[in-house]
This record gives C-alpha cells, structure tokens and sequence, in this order.
C-alpha cells in the first residue's frame, strides 16, 4: 500500500489535515510533532505508507538512510544547535500511536517536558 486513507499522516502528505512543515520533497515531508515533548520536536516521515520499521524491506534502506540524514541539518535548521534526541517507536510495546513511520526529531535547551 502506498497510501492509506485512514492514516493521519498520509492525510497529511496528501494535504487533507494541516501541518506545519519543516521540509518537504518527492519522498519526504517533515513537520513540528502537535504535542512536542521538546523545544524543538518534529517528525519526519517517508511519503510512502509504511506502518512501522516492521515493514520495511531492504528496497527502502536507502529512504531510511534519507530520513536519518535529513535529521541534523533540519535539527540545526529549527534551532537545536547543540545535539538532538532521535526515536522510533514501533509497535504496541514501542510506544507507537501513529503507524505510519516516523523518526521523532527532539533538541533545544533542556529541560523538557517528557524525557
Ligand atoms: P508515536 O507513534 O508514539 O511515535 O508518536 C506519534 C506522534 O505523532 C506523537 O508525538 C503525536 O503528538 C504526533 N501526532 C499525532 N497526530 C499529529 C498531527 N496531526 N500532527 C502532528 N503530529 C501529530
Ligand atoms: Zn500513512
């Protein structure tokens, strides 16, 4: 599945809820997290639906590699100039809520809200 109607974040990739982006190209988008635990918390997420790592295969290693790539220089680029937390969560026992991938992106000054 490419896309799935249901998903909230391909809701968002194809621009049927709003979010506040960061970055966007053909296949990534990334955008501030609505409940940030940090001064600085974004996601960013392929814009194909993949529900979780669980499903990636090694067709998509290169996407994963983007995704964590983007991470520093978005991080940077949103103020968090002195290092940056990142996480997936996935799965029930992960933590994770939404299932589409998505690496959190969190920095700023400490402390933070959660963790
Ligand atoms: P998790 O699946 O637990 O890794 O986290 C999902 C994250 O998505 C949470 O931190 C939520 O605050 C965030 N989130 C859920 N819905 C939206 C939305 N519409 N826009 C931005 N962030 C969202
Ligand atoms: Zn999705």
């Amino acid at each position: 599945m490419t896309h799935d109607p249901n998903c909230i974040f391909c809701k968002i990739v194809a621009g049927q809820i709003p979010a506040k982006k960061v970055f966007e190209d053909e296949q990534l988008l990334a955008f501030h997290d609505i409940r940030p635990h940090a001064p600085v918390h974004f996601l960013i997420i392929p814009k194909l639906h993949l529900a979780s790592l669980e499903e990636v295969q090694p067709e998509h290693e290169a996407l994963l590699g983007r995704m964590l790539g983007l991470a520093p220089r978005l991080a940077r680029e949103q103020g968090a100039d002195n290092g940056f937390r990142t996480v997936v969560n996935t799965g029930i026992d992960g933590g994770q809520e939404v299932f589409h991938l998505h690496v959190h992106v969190m920095g700023g000054p400490r402390p933070w809200k959660i963790g």
